[in-house]
Formats: C-alpha cells, sequence, structure tokens
C-alpha cells in the first residue's frame, strides 16, 4: 500500500518537507512545480508512514487503499507520474533567511489577506517580524472566501490555516481598509518599514465583442461572487427561472478553464447536494428553483489544450446524472481519438462528439456541451441577451458560424488586476513591475523604496492557492535581504501608533 494526492491538491508543497524519504514530486525547484496540475506520490518508495496526509492542509492524500469511486484513478495517475525514471535526489537543503539583530522587530504591513497575503505574513513570522494585514472587505480571505467554488470544500480547508496566521500575536488585522480609500501607502509606511501588496486581481478581462454589456451577459466574478456570498454583489444579480421560451435552460459559458467548470458544475448540480457547504443561501435557492439544464463551455483552443484541469473535469464525466458531450466536427473527433494516454483530450475519448444545434430549447436531463475551437463574435439581443453568435476557429473549418440560444452568458476569459494608487503599473500585462517582488519604476529600473509586491498582481492572474507559497517565499526573502543589508529599515511606528493614526484619521475623515 502507499499514499497517493488526490483531486484537492492545491500545490502548496506542504507534504514534500516533511516526507522522510523524498518520494514526493514535483518539489519546489524541480522542473514542473507549480506547472503541473498537482504534486504526485511516487508509490514504489512510499513507506506508508502518513506524514504527508498530517501535513495537507486541504486533505487531498490519502491510502491508496482508501480510494472510493472515481478518486481511485489518481492511484494510477500517481504512479504514472514516475514512470519514465526514478523520483529526482535530494536537493540541497533550502533554508528560510532569517532577520540580523539590526533588523529584529521588522514591522511589515500586508495588504490583502487572501492566500499570497497570508503566505508571506506565514513567512515574516518565520522570522522576528511584525505583521499589519490589511482587507478592504470585512471579511478576510481573497478568493479562497470568495473564489473557491463552496462545494470545494477540501480546498476551502486550507482556510482554517491561513486563519491561523492572521491569529498569531505578531499578527495586527485591519479589516474593512482599502488602501488608496481609507489609507494611503504613505500613511502605511510612517508606520511600518516595509509595505507589500498581496490585492489580487479584482477587474475582469473583456470579450471585446458587440452585446458583450447586454443584460443576462455577466462576468464570471459576478457569477462566483455571487454563489460565494460576496458582500458587493446582489443576491438577485442573477435569474434562473424559466422564462416560457425556454431560453433560460441553457447557459453558454465562455472560456474553458477551471473558473468555468466550477460555474459550469454549481448549475448543473442539485441544491441538495450543496447543503452543509459554504454556497450563499439566497444561490442555494435560486439552483433549487433552476431551470437550467445544459450549459454549453465554449472554448477558442481545442481539446488537447483547453485551460482546465484533468482533476476539474474528471468528477464530472464520472457523474452519473449529467451527460457530457462534444459539440465539434470530424477534425474535433479525430484529434480525440488520437489523444496520447493520460492526456487531457484522451479523457475525452467515448463521449459523443458532433455538430449540435443550438437553436431549439435545451435538453430534459442535465447536460454539460463541450464546444472547443470557437470564437464569440456578438451577444444577440436588444434589452438582454437571446443568444450567442459563434464563429469557427482553426481546428475545426467544416463548422459554419452559428447561434446558441440562451438567455444567461457568463463570460469567464480571466481576471485582471488594476493599478495600485501610487504604484506603477504595466498595464499591457496588468501587473506591478518588480524584481524577484521588490517594485521598481519600469523607466528607471530603479526600486520603488520599502514597497513589494505578491501573488496574483505580481505575477498575473495565474496559479492556484499553492503557488502563491514560493510567490511569498521570494518576496520575504527580498525583504530580509534589504533589510540585512540596511535598504529598509526597523524602527517605524508602532501597531499602536498605526492604531491611532487610523483612528485620528477616520475623525477627520468621514467615510
Ligand atoms: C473563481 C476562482 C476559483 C478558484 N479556485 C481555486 C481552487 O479551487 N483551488 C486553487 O488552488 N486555486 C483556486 N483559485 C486560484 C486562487 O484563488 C488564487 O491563486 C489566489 O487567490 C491568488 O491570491 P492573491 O492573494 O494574489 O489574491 P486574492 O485571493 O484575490 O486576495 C486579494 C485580497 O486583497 C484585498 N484587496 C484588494 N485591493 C485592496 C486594497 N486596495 N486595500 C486592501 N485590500 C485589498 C482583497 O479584498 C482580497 O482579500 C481560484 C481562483 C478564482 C478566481
Ligand atoms: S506516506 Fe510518508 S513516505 Fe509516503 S509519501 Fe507520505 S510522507 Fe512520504
Ligand atoms: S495540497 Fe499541498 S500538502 Fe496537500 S498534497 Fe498538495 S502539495 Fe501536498
Amino acid at each position: 500500500m502507499a499514499f497517493a494526492v488526490t483531486q484537492s491538491c492545491c500545490n502548496d508543497a506542504s507534504c514534500v518537507s516533511v516526507c522522510p524519504v523524498n518520494c514526493i514530486h514535483p518539489a519546489p525547484g524541480e522542473p514542473g512545480f507549480g506547472t503541473t496540475e498537482m504534486v504526485f506520490i511516487d508509490p514504489r518508495s512510499c513507506i506508508d508512514c502518513g506524514a504527508c496526509a498530517d501535513a495537507c492542509p486541504v486533505d487531498a492524500i490519502k491510502p491508496v487503499d482508501a480510494l472510493v469511486g472515481d478518486e481511485q484513478a489518481y492511484a494510477a495517475l500517481n504512479a504514472a507520474h514516475f514512470e519514465d525514471g526514478p523520483a529526482p535526489a535530494w536537493g540541497a537543503p533550502d533554508f528560510p533567511a532569517a532577520l540580523a539583530g539590526h533588523a529584529a522587530g521588522l514591522r511589515v504591513a500586508v495588504v490583502g489577506t487572501g492566500p499570497a497575503a497570508s503566505y508571506t505574513a506565514s513567512a515574516l513570522l518565520t522570522t522576528s517580524a511584525e505583521v499589519t494585514m490589511l482587507d478592504r472587505l470585512e471579511q478576510p480571505g481573497g478568493l479562497v472566501r470568495f473564489g473557491v467554488a463552496p462545494d470545494h470544500v477540501d480546498t476551502r480547508k486550507i482556510g482554517a490555516r491561513f486563519d491561523t496566521v492572521r491569529r498569531h500575536p505578531r499578527v495586527e488585522l485591519v479589516l474593512g481598509t482599502e488602501v488608496g480609500r481609507d489609507v494611503t501607502h504613505e500613511q502605511l509606511l510612517a508606520h511600518h518599514d516595509a509595505v507589500v501588496y498581496a490585492v489580487g486581481a479584482s477587474a475582469d478581462r473583456a470579450l471585446d465583442v458587440p452585446g458583450e454589456d447586454l443584460a443576462g451577459s455577466l462576468p464570471a466574478r459576478t457569477f462566483v461572487g455571487w454563489y460565494n456570498g460576496h458582500p458587493e454583489v446582489p443576491a438577485d444579480v442573477v435569474d434562473l427561472t424559466a422564462d416560457g421560451d425556454g431560453r433560460t435552460g441553457r447557459v453558454v459559458v465562455v472560456g474553458n478553464g477551471n473558473v468555468a467548470l466550477d460555474m459550469a458544475r454549481l448549475l448543473l448540480t442539485d441544491a441538495a447536494d450543496l447543503t452543509g457547504t459554504p454556497v450563499a443561501p439566497h444561490a442555494r435557492a435560486a439552483l433549487g428553483a433552476s431551470a437550467v439544464t445544459e450549459v454549453v463551455l465554449v472554448g477558442r483552443r481545442g481539446p488537447a489544450e483547453a485551460a482546465y484541469s484533468l482533476s476539474e473535469l474528471r468528477p464530472l464525466l464520472a457523474r452519473e446524472d449529467l451527460d457530457v458531450v462534444v459539440d465539434g466536427g470530424p477534425e474535433v473527433a479525430e484529434a480525440i481519438a488520437a489523444a496520447a494516454p493520460g492526456s487531457k483530450a484522451a479523457a475525452l475519448q467515448g463521449l459523443e462528439v458532433a455538430p449540435l444545434d443550438h437553436a431549439g430549447g435545451p435538453p430534459v436531463r442535465r447536460r454539460l456541451v463541450l464546444r472547443f475551437h470557437a470564437v464569440v463574435e456578438r451577444l444577440v439581443g436588444e434589452d438582454r441577451v437571446r443568444a450567442v453568435c459563434l464563429a469557427p476557429a482553426a481546428g475545426d473549418p467544416e463548422r459554419a458560424r452559428s447561434e446558441v440560444r440562451t438567455g444567461l452568458v457568463l463570460r469567464s476569459v480571466g481576471y485582471r488586476s488594476e493599478p495600485v494608487p501610487g504604484l506603477p503599473f504595466d498595464h499591457a500585462t496588468s501587473t506591478v513591475p518588480h524584481r524577484e517582488g521588490r517594485v521598481v519604476d519600469p523607466t528607471t529600473g530603479a526600486a520603488v523604496p520599502a514597497t513589494y509586491v505578491v501573488g496574483w498582481i505580481k505575477r498575473g492572474p495565474r496559479g492556484g492557492i499553492g503557488s502563491n507559497r514560493a510567490d511569498a517565499a521570494e518576496t520575504v526573502g527580498s525583504i530580509v535581504d534589504d533589510a540585512n543589508a540596511r535598504v529598509i529599515s526597523s524602527g517605524r511606528g508602532s501597531a499602536r501608533s498605526f492604531r491611532r493614526a487610523r483612528r485620528d484619521g477616520a475623525r477627520g475623515q468621514p467615510r
């Protein structure tokens, strides 16, 4: 028997460092770490000690003989990762940098409370640093609280680990305070020795097609915020009730990444199955009364290049209450048939592949339609969406232009960061320019004093929760190096002085 890593792995590598026989890979620093969907356990070396399962914050690691249902596929998936050779040998030990005596008690403000902020605070707390964590919302957690799908209950468990960071005695938590609105960068710097921005990506990328802003067309961020009870998303922004002519029975999701799959899955799930999950009560009620039986997932690329991960697709393919079909021509069918075993496209082998006509109403039985190689030309409708007009992209050349009749379009083509007041911003990549986490002025290349970035605002909206851990290690490494080299110095303000300044500021500036 051995242990195996399963679906909820978020790649944070907590298990890697506790394994006594180095059989979990790719490890940080190895090729593939952060780009593979998950880490894998080599069953030939695993000695069944269980240390990794105890360390995993999302309960992703299980003994192979305890895997049930579609989880059982993970035993072979873990083993397959090591088929081409033995696991890499131990690398050199990597010790976190420590603050020198003169920098002891460094005070760092971390803006945000999502994964990037939490890993940053956690890494800072391994030194003698004091941390202030701020968030514009009254509820902390970032996308762990308001992004991760509520039925991903194991993934949500990482929130408990981040709670312990925020409760640390050397952390001051300041909620409902937006940098740029309630406090300025300069005010933060007056009371802290360094400021780290972990503000994520709070806007949407646009489709840039006519009709995008019609009623009934929503960005993924709104729909995700709706089912997660985000305080800024109204409960009635989504209407899933029948409209009499069947349009609302079908939802078109533009994009085929994991967020698109999350939304499709939620729309095609019995509300009763969400009992006990943190789904927002209004969303659970709306899903219970929903007329939706079909979701059409539209992607520009082909079945081999779809943006979703296999671990998110596989559970949908295993559902008995759901038909999954591919809406594609002969070239799509051939690409799927010829796909290498274990690949994303191969997972679709055995599904019906044929061009579908979406001019009529949706089917009675729940159905997920995967449409590849298609581009949205426009959204059709006068006062609200009535259809989506799709044009074929390279890869499905025999398809004609077609209209998919629908009353709800969810645009899931990516999140986008917004400029942070007072910081340089690269509008081409929608990120803050940096060198190893140090914010730099792009024209001079000079570092902006005592200012750092981490997470999606630093590297763009890519990577799961765990990928922010290595990212945070890099940024904290730069802070510690700068403090030790006296580029930044400790001794500015205190938790009390910052509290007083905020109180005085709030008196002077009513919100
Ligand atoms: C819908 C969705 C579902 C996802 N599901 C998964 C999943 O199941 N598994 C997985 O591994 N990864 C998942 N991810 C990816 C994961 O959530 C990200 O990798 C991660 O959240 C990025 O972390 P961050 O800290 O950079 O940003 P965020 O989590 O967005 O945190 C940014 C924080 O900064 C705060 N903030 C913003 N501006 C300011 C300001 N001016 N002042 C003060 N505070 C501010 C925000 O309120 C927020 O709390 C998902 C992502 C999305 C979008
Ligand atoms: S059970 Fe023990 S030996 Fe096996 S992968 Fe986990 S930590 Fe390593
Ligand atoms: S979530 Fe982290 S600890 Fe759990 S299996 Fe994945 S990398 Fe290991």
